[in-house]
């Protein structure tokens, strides 16, 4: 008897064993997809990690239902990486595979089953609602648990249809759904035979009283080139109705008319209209010597920093090695930040690259997703694959080379839900099991990327020159203390950055605010009697949104409507506090600048991925002169006609109260400044803060990278932080607070008992209680010469120790490894 290993999408440690029937056994490998039957009540997509002969004890040991695949979806070396990120990250394989492979490839509740019409029920075993579904299924060809469920009102039909295929009365019907579906799209053609210019007379005829349509005839003839050709080439209808302003409508009366005719296709959705190679952009000696150095470094180092500054000409640098990497005949991963993977970019790599760029954006769909993912298993063309962290778990082949680009960017690390991985590492680890490289490219290295690099670990190159020796942005801190007492502050904005903004719009460039708070006012409060509105789930005041004019947490998405008294006190006495984006969006267009074309960019303008594209286009083509937005805006885009960047309230950003504030202080201002001035003429800069005097805004006045390191590193040592310490934080939630405070302080003394000093807290997080669960936060700091898996090894089995206590049972427990 055969058995197979199968990990489920659960986040259990173990996986699972089922038999596999005789009639599977000579089909089933390693890395195919397989449907079981898990508990009484689910079935799971599985992935099968090992086949063994070895019967389990103990328990009844169910069967594979079926293969849903006649090839691998994975490529070596996928699991094992799949292995190191459950490891490292303390979480568990299947939590590893739900994150990797894209829904549409675990079909659960959509798996189709019919009736088995020979089934007898020669024992009576079947039960009344058995039977029900059983005749219901003999009516029809075939119903999903999900259709059963609606069609009879039951709860828990999986459970019921899996103790039926158990007993056999039912089968799985087909090989599997799949959610996926391939991309149409819509077509037109013109019904008339080759060179049949009396027909297209009569069209013309039809049309004559009807102006659109004869404007989308013509248009249709020159896009088909019927002139020159005298066939009805086909047309695809967004082109035609891009050309003609022709709406779905009038293309369907010309339709009922029987002038087109119009079908769907699907299409390939990576082809791309050019897919030879364009001409690399010609280095500038400096570039040319980084990448020199780069091919030296790669020689001896795994791993190279490239630390260039920003507008130093990275990215044309990157384009250099994918060439080479590609003619090699291998791929390469290019991993972006969340937002910055823009048109900008992906434009200017297509250009280069053609239809040999695949790019796995985070706002795709999951077909897309599964598109992707079958492409690079089909074939192992070379390929340049440019993607958000997830796109570390697509099945490459031939991996040559990995570019982290922005490398100090926290959005590389998953923080919710498990796998917690920071994809920058997990990269470089992916990238050495296939033998590859990985080039870290930053203006910003974090700060243990430059311990590594400048302690031999990593390579590293300089680039440090802005491309054309433009000069880096001036520089300067308004502290708004003394201009409020100066009365030279309107609102948030000093009168010195409403001067420069107005200077730019009459010179005909443009500007970026900054301010990383959404929404209109972070606070409400009651003059009176000091209320201020909390979230009933969450450990958070209510955040103000003026156009929805309603109250929300951006915690778990609770809203209430603005109440126009204060509930504590009845009075009418409800003031709104601090600045959000949308405030200064209002203030910029009702106060400051009116009639000046603005946009707005955060989460509540971008939900839509069009709608993101939309905002940068219309900047970068100068549609819109000022720019407001909050951390999407500091990352890597390219405008050239931006001359002021103003950050309306630093303090948000330096005072947070963890170990990395400083670093996340430097990092956005000095990246925010580098929007300013990136061609023809030096940008300015502009710093809100009430602490003018922190060390960190010295640093950024003067770009200087290296002090900044040096300051900081000097903080994390005396604090034996990271570079110094590793850190586990431990995180403990509970709906009720007693008994986590309990359970919270007997985990952490049992940790105290092995590791010692090395614990610190329970403590409450900033933030206590999110979605009705409180939290309470471990850490544990380790040595860097410790055996992280023998730490890890330690906590799995504290935590088994921990379950003795059964309260703890209902504890939510996670690991978070080198928090960001
Ligand atoms: P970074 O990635 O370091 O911010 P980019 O590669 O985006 O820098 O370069 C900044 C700008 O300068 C881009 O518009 C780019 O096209 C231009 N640029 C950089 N190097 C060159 C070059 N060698 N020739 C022409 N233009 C260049
Ligand atoms: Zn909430
Ligand atoms: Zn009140």
């Amino acid at each position: 008897m055969k058995y197979a290993e199968v990990i489920l999408p659960l986040p259990l440690y173990s996986t699972f064993t089922y038999k596999v029937p005789d009639t599977m056994a000579d089909s089933l490998s390693i890395g195919f997809r397989v449907l079981v039957p898990f508990g009484r009540k689910k079935f799971y997509t599985g992935i099968v990690e090992m086949l063994h002969n070895r019967q389990p004890e103990g328990y009844e040991v169910k069967e594979i239902i079926s293969v849903l695949d006649s090839n691998s979806i994975l490529r070596h070396p996928q699991l094992k990486f799949w292995q190191w990120i459950s490891e490292y990250y303390l979480c568990s394989l299947g939590e590893v595979y739900k994150a990797a492979v894209p829904a549409g490839m675990k079909v659960e509740s959509e798996t189709y089953v019919s009736a088995n019409p020979d089934f007898i029920d020669s024992d009576h075993s079947m039960k009344e609602r058995e039977t029900v579904i059983y005749d219901l299924l003999s009516t029809r060809d075939k119903l999903t648990p999900a259709d059963i469920a609606k069609a009879t009102g039951y709860k828990n039909v999986e459970a019921i249809v899996a103790s039926m295929i158990e007993k056999e009365a039912i089968f799985i019907s087909e090989k599997i759904v799949d959610n996926y579906r391939p991309k149409t799209e819509i077509f037109v053609k013109l019904n008339a035979e080759k060179g049949d210019n009396e027909k297209v007379g009569q069209f013309f005829e039809a049309v004559k009283s009807a102006k659109k349509q004869e404007a989308a005839l013509l248009a249709y003839l020159d896009l088909s080139k019927w002139m020159q050709r005298g066939e009805a080439a086909e047309v695809s209808r967004e082109a035609l109705k891009e050309r003609s302003e022709a709406s779905n409508t009038i293309l369907k009366a010309m339709s009922d008319k029987g002038i087109f005719t119009l079908y769907k296709k699907e299409i390939n959705r990576f082809a791309s209209n050019s897919s030879s190679q364009k001409e690399l952009t010609q280095l500038s000696d400096i570039q040319q010597k980084a990448l020199n150095e780069i091919t030296e470094s790669f020689k001896t180092h795994g791993v190279t920093l490239l630390h260039g500054v920003t507008s130093s000409g990275k990215t044309e640098i990157y384009t250099y090695l994918i060439d080479r990497v590609l003619k090699a005949g291998r791929q390469v991963l290019y991993l972006v930040p969340e937002i910055a993977l823009t048109t900008q970019l992906t434009q200017r790599l297509q250009r280069i690259f053609g239809d040999r760029l695949l790019i796995y954006h985070s706002k795709f769909s999951d077909n897309e997703r599964v598109d992707i993912w079958k492409r690079l298993l089909q074939d192992g063309e070379p390929a340049v694959i440019i993607g958000v962290r997830s796109s570390v778990f697509l099945p490459f082949s031939q991996l040559g080379l990995v570019i982290v680009d922005e490398e100090h960017e926290t959005s590389y690390k998953q923080f919710d839900p498990a796998p917690r991985y920071n994809a920058r590492n997990a990269a470089i680890v992916l990238a050495s099991m296939h033998g590859a490289k990985t080039l870290l490219g930053s203006a910003t290295p974090s700060i243990e990327t430059y311990f590594n690099a400048t302690t031999g670990k990593f390579g590293l190159v300089k680039l440090l020159q802005r491309h054309e020796g433009i000069q880096m942005p001036e520089v300067t801190i308004i502290d708004t203390l003394k201009a409020r007492k100066k009365r030279e502050m309107r609102g948030a904005f000093s009168t010195a950055l409403i001067d420069e903004c107005a200077e730019a719009i009459k010179r005909d460039e443009q500007a970026i605010i900054f301010q990383n708070r959404r929404g209109f006012a972070p606070i409400v409060r009651c003059k009176e009697c000091a209320w201020t509105p909390k979230c009933e789930n969450c450990d958070v005041t209510l955040t103000y949104h003026k156009r929805l004019n309603e109250l929300s947490c951006h915690y778990c998405g609770h809203s209430m409507p603005l109440p126009d008294f204060c509930p504590a006190c009845r009075q009418p006495t409800l003031e709104i506090i601090g600045y959000g984006t949308e405030r200064i969006e209002d203030t910029v267009e009702k106060e400051l600048f009116p009639g000046v074309k603005i946009a707005r960019m955060d989460l509540d303008t971008t939900r839509s991925k069009s709608s993101y594209e939309k905002i940068i286009d219309s900047f970068s083509n100068r549609r819109t002169q000022i720019l407001i937005g909050t951390q999407m805006v500091t990352k890597g885009l390219d405008f050239e006609g931006v001359s002021v960047v103003g950050i309306i309230n630093a303090d948000n950003v330096i005072n947070f109260p963890d170990f990395r504030s400083n670093e996340r202080a430097f990092n956005m201002m000095e990246q925010v400044a580098g929007r300013a001035g990136r061609k023809h003429r030096q940008g300015k800069v502009l710093i809100q803060t009430t602490m003018p005097d922190h060390p960190i805004i010295k640093y950024v006045v003067d770009h200087d990278y290296e002090g900044y390191y040096a300051y900081e590193l000097e903080q994390r040592q005396r604090t034996n932080y990271p570079p110094f310490s590793r850190i586990i934080n431990i995180y403990l939630k509970h709906r009720d607070d007693n008994t986590l405070t309990e359970m919270s302080v007997r985990f952490s003394n049992m940790l105290r008992q092995i590791f010692g000093k090395r614990v610190l807290g329970p403590e409450s997080p900033l933030i206590a209680r999110i979605q009705q669960l409180y939290i309470r936060q471990i850490m544990l700091k380790m040595e860097t010469t410790a055996s992280m898996s023998a730490v890890k090894q330690i906590l799995r089995n504290v935590y088994e120790q921990s379950l003795s206590d059964a309260r703890m049972k209902s504890v939510i427990v996670y690991y978070d490894v080198d928090p960001m």
